[in-house]
């Protein structure tokens, strides 16, 4: 097992929803990789933090784009040693802190789904590494999926200057690997989580169309969040971007 792989499976791992055989193999990389270890401990504290402590909805704006900084320099870590990103990781913990304890309440079924785009979102948004690859367009994002998920993620948007892509990684959405985009409008970021659509409550209000599909918008924590299925797929997109600009992007992204 590579660390690419094993990154994917931290999160099912800590959640226990991984089966013995790949448990085994994910415990065995860890054993020998530092790096992963490392990933897997940052991790398991922006999990806490993600859980427990967001900043309300209400956060002042100039307090969403710091956050959204913190993350802009780690998105080259190759450029970054660790005392840096370790301090980036740091900020953003105390900024979350600063912002005030947000109640975590159980939610309905319908809500699943929302909360996890959220979730997800924010975690690529704070992470240490959240593009596996970088955009070099989505020629090369795309092939990119390739052997590591079990279906071939199908987005018909490429990225433009509106929208630029700034590339993609595997994330982990409630129990099944999700292809990850990531875009970019002016300051805010994107992200777009395609996934198999099988098996999972979707959300029934607000309902709004997507190109040729039928989906929904919902808005949680300040953020926005439209989903949608076409044919065995699943679509989230997440960001604190205005709605407008989230409709655009979500039409260019399912097609007319
Ligand atoms: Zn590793």
């Amino acid at each position: 097992m590579d660390c690419t792989e094993a990154k994917t499976l931290l999160l099912a791992r800590r959640r226990a929803s991984l089966d013995a055989d790949a448990r085994a193999q994910v415990d065995a990389h860890l054993a020998e990789c530092a790096a992963c270890r490392h990933e897997d401990a940052a991790d398991a504290q922006l999990s806490m933090l993600l859980e427990k402590r967001l900043p309300r909805p209400d956060a002042p704006a100039s307090l969403k784009r710091a956050l959204e900084e913190r993350w802009i320099v780690p998105a080259r870590p190759r450029k970054m040693g660790r005392i840096a990103r370790t301090s980036a990781a740091m900020a953003v913990g105390a900024a979350l802190a600063i912002a005030g304890l947000y109640a975590w309440h159980a939610r309905a079924p319908d809500d699943a789904l929302v909360a996890e785009a959220v979730n997800d979102h924010l975690r690529v948004l704070y992470s240490d590494h959240p593009l596996e690859v970088e955009s070099g367009g989505i020629h090369r994002v795309k092939p990119w999926f390739e052997g590591r998920l079990d279906f071939a993620p199908v987005v018909e948007f490429a990225g433009d200057d509106d929208f630029p892509l700034l590339g993609g990684a595997i994330a982990y959405f409630i129990d099944r690997k999700a292809a990850t985009f990531v875009f970019k409008r002016r300051l805010h970021q994107i992200t777009l989580f395609v996934f198999r659509a099988d098996g999972l409550h979707w959300p029934v209000a607000a309902p709004v169309t997507v190109g040729a599909a039928e989906g929904s918008i919902v808005t949680l924590r300040g953020f926005h969040v439209i989903s949608w299925r076409q044919g065995d797929l699943g679509y989230a997109l997440v960001s604190d971007a205005n709605e407008g600009d989230l409709r655009t992007l979500a039409t260019k992204i399912a097609g007319p």
